[in-house]
């Protein structure tokens, strides 16, 4: 018998969160953002829930080769360009767009042997200060690309740093869509600015031609606690699920696991699911995290150790050994619980915690239908 812990994809629900892109940014084309795996959750796996998308983006040149062995013909745009010389023959040979932000890029390009210009997006440092040219050195830049035999289609792009909220108390965008269109009014060529948080925040001023959708894609909620899944109607693409494989009853006094971080101070039943940190479920999850049994919440109790973690069963007597438990993503009735509440309890993001499943979880795609 395997363990019990299973990762399920929900495929339907990978383009139902696309539908909501394209609903929200109607008039632009819309990039799948699967980097990192698609966040964690197999690009094998979430290639069909996001076929319908205009194009896949992502960072690694061997996740790119896997999206062509899926037979995609479509574009795909290397989101951090290339990273040495060589790079541009894959991008050559695959028909990869790629971003170029340094000067670095454009010398390998001016020296790459291709038949075939290549489409690059010119990246733009508006303010986030990661990665982009300078408006200073911006045009330069476009200048010297435009004159290359190498390159064919230059589009403009740039990231925003605070999409998800306000900045200072400002608008979070307004800074950095000032600087872009400053230093690309006069360029011809596609824009692409947004990120999940501008698209479902922003999209009405600033969508562009392309929307980069990515974890919106997976359900994750940009800018929670401030919204909900339900108020962008975002589905969750993942559910991380379990079972109780044992049980124990407390006394008043008694503590849990590792540090004796929980003492009961009163009669206790608890849970013990077969999850731990080893399978991505976050350590820093404190007692209280909350959690789903048979898909009614409940919450943790004490630390989670590497292969499991306990929970509060007290308030729920059909519960027990065998019950099913959501650790996030969709219950066995539809109950849903967001990852983003679960991350939150550990003090971080949604999107850490999809990419940190670890391999030893077995995924089962739950496929369109
Ligand atoms: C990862 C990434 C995105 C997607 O961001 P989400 O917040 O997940 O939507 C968009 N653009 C760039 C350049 C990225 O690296």
């Amino acid at each position: 018998m395997p363990r019990p812990i299973e990762a399920l994809i929900h495929q339907s629900a990978l383009a139902h969160n696309l539908a909501r892109a394209r609903a929200a940014a109607p008039d632009a084309r819309v990039w799948a953002v699967v980097k990192a795996n698609a966040y964690g959750h197999g690009i094998e796996n979430v290639f069909d829930g996001l076929r319908g998308a205009d194009g896949f983006a992502l960072i690694d040149l061997d996740e790119a080769q896997r999206v062509r062995n899926l037979g995609w013909r479509g574009p795909i745009l290397l989101l951090e360009g290339c990273f040495e010389t060589r790079d541009l023959e894959l991008c050559s040979r695959l028909h990869l767009w790629h971003a170029v932000h340094c000067e670095q890029q454009i010398d390998w390009l001016a020296m790459h042997k291709t038949h075939e210009p290549h489409r690059v997006f010119l990246k733009l440092n508006s303010g986030m200060n990661r990665l982009g040219f300078t408006p200073a050195a911006f045009r330069a830049a476009w200048t010297r690309l435009n004159a290359l035999p190498q390159v064919d289609e230059i589009s403009l792009m740039t990231h925003f740093s605070d999409a998800d909220a306000t900045r200072f108390g400002q608008d979070g965008i307004a800074h950095q869509l000032a600087a872009f269109e400053a230093a690309c009014s006069d360029l011809p060529g596609e824009r692409s600015v947004c990120n999940s948080a501008a698209t479902l925040r922003h999209a009405a001023r600033a969508n562009g031609d392309w929307v980069r959708a990515g974890i919106m894609s997976y359900g994750g909620v940009p800018d929670y606690p401030e919204r909900q899944p339900e108020a962008w109607d975002l589905q969750p693409g993942m559910t991380l699920r379990s079972k109780i494989i044992g049980i124990q009853n407390l006394q008043p006094g008694d503590t849990v696991g590792y540090g004796s971080a929980f003492t009961a101070d009163k009669p206790m039943r608890i849970g013990i699911v077969a999850c731990g940190y080893a399978d991505g479920y976050p350590r820093h999850c404190p007692t209280g995290t909350p959690v789903l049994v048979n898909g009614q919440r409940t919450r943790t109790i004490g630390r989670v150790s590497m292969d499991m973690l306990a929970v509060d069963l007290t308030e729920l007597p059909e519960s027990g050994w065998g019950s099913e438990v959501t650790l996030w993503g969709r219950g066995p009735k539809g109950q849903v619980l967001p990852i983003d509440e679960v991350a939150r309890a550990a003090g971080t993001i949604g999107y850490e915690l999809m990419c940190a499943v670890t391999r030893r979880v077995p995924v089962t795609v739950e496929r369109m239908e």
